[in-house]
């Protein structure tokens, strides 16, 4: 009999961008050979892949990494690391707050685990390794990625940002933005093809910005078209648009190109132009609802989702009301909306005139109550007809659950033999979240 196998679980807080982290950390585990469990506590190293966006995400971590060091208790010898943006803005304040860690590394140092996971067992003191940014000379680390899964896989494209939209910590703990190159992009995306992947997200914090940094200078619309061209991915997805980057050329690309799926991510952030010059937005609400048009007019069954902050520092009920007149006026499939959380090193943190809780919290229920009644309406227009729906798992409750080209999940009745599978599915029910279903016939 020879050692039972090593075990890996790794938990992942935050975006996409972290969930694509975290699948190449467990590649890399993979290649040490770990295998992955879902339980930490039968686990033999730990990960928490961390986000630090707005406060709550930073509290929601270092509760964790407290919740988790009992298992340490437990399991003598458990490896448990910490990942991820907060780690990188924290830097060595992340051991003082929790000094039972093992093994603390940033977001350019994903491609160091398997040394400083040796280093972490061998040694008596944590493995630490935060880099600043990773060297712009140096070539981007190719990660591998164990991806849970086979339907839905998600490429990083473009890393880090170059805005700083005055609210925001990424470019600080992202560092600049960095293409990948095209050539490394349809490598992974065939990769993924031939492993049965059916469905592929571009990835970055401002994919419209895509190439600008390649030699020769390419675009995402380009991208797009290089990515089309691999058999046996079907659908093809980006994210996250910047209103300002999103080109006439890239709405034409999305609107020619049949596996590019017709839902545009577009951050409005705030729909009054003081608040979005405070901001650093760089675009107006007009500007913002031109691109609209320029969407709906090119695939007017295109969804539109956005995100929305309320309480940015100095926002009055009147520059509110605008954000409510926007929402109205564009009628948005969905809509992630967050009160104004002040990141420490941002141009904003220093107002001093911060909204109050009390408001912040008024105005984001006011928000939610109306995105919730225009998702609702926009749903239902959507009863009776029918959709292409590629099934992506077993739902909870029975059934499978899927998306329809324009990202709206949809439940159905049937079993695991649909998973992978493109479903024709008579639309019959409509909430503000989840559509149901009947498969009309399986396409594909
Ligand atoms: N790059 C994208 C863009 O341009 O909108 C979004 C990336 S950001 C990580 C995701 C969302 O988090 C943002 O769209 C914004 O709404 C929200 N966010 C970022 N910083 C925030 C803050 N300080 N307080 C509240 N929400 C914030
Ligand atoms: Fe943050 Fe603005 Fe960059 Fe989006 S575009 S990641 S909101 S700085």
């Amino acid at each position: 009999m020879g050692d039972a196998p090593r075990r890996f679980h790794i938990i992942t807080q935050g975006c996409q961008m972290n969930m694509r982290d975290s699948q190449a950390m467990a590649g890399l585990l993979a290649g040490l050979g770990y295998e992955s469990t879902d339980d930490p506590a039968d686990a033999d190293v730990v990960l928490l892949n961390t986000c630090t966006v707005r406060e709550g995400a930073d509290d929601r971590a270092y509760g964790r990494i407290g919740e988790l060091r009992a298992l340490k208790r437990r399991r003598p010898g458990l490896i448990l690391g910490m990942a991820g943006c907060l780690v990188q803005k924290d830097r060595e304040r992340v051991l003082k707050r929790a000094p039972w860690l093992d093994l603390v590394f940033g977001v350019h140092n994903i491609h160091r685990l398997p040394e400083l996971l040796r280093e972490a067992q061998d040694g008596c003191m944590p493995a630490y390794e935060v880099w600043d940014r990773s060297d712009k000379t140096a070539p981007l680390p190719v990660l591998p990625a164990a991806r849970g899964g086979t339907v839905r896989g998600f490429v990083n494209i473009i890393h880090g940002c170059n805005k700083f939209c005055t609210f925001c910590i990424v470019p600080y703990v992202r560092g600049r933005e960095r293409s990948v190159s095209p050539e490394a992009v349809v490598d992974e995306v065939r990769a993924l093809a031939a492993d049965g992947f059916r469905e592929v997200t571009l990835l970055g914090q401002n994919v419209d910005s895509y190439g600008h940094d390649l030699v020769p200078r390419l675009d995402l619309a380009d991208l797009l078209g290089r990515v089309h061209e691999v058999d046996g991915i079907e659908r093809i997805r980006f994210t996250t648009s910047h209103p300002r980057d999103m080109t006439r050329r890239l709405i034409d690309a999305v609107a020619a190109l049949p596996k590019v799926c017709e839902h545009i991510h577009l951050p409005v952030q705030a729909g009054d132009d003081a608040v979005l010059k405070r901001m650093h937005r760089a675009y107006t609400t007009a500007q913002y609802r031109a691109t609209i048009d320029a969407i709906r007019q090119a695939m007017p069954d295109a969804s539109i989702t956005t995100d929305i902050i309320v309480g940015f520092p100095g926002e009055t009920d009147d520059e509110f009301a605008g954000t409510l007149d926007l929402v109205e006026a564009v009628r948005f499939d969905a809509c992630n909306t967050a009160m104004y959380s002040p990141r420490d090193g941002t141009p904003a943190a220093t107002h001093a005139d911060r909204v109050p809780d009390e408001a912040k919290r008024r105005r984001l229920y006011a928000l939610n109550q109306l995105q919730e009644r225009i998702a609702a309406e926009v749903n239902a227009g959507l009863i009776g007809t029918v959709q292409e729906v590629l099934v992506e798992e077993p739902g909870t409750r029975g059934g499978v659950l899927g998306r329809t080209r324009t990202n709206k999940i949809v439940t159905l009745d049937g079993g695991p033999e649909l998973v992978g599978r493109t479903v024709a599915v008579e639309i019959a029910e409509a909430g503000s979240w989840v559509l149901r279903g009947r498969a009309a016939a399986v396409l594909v």
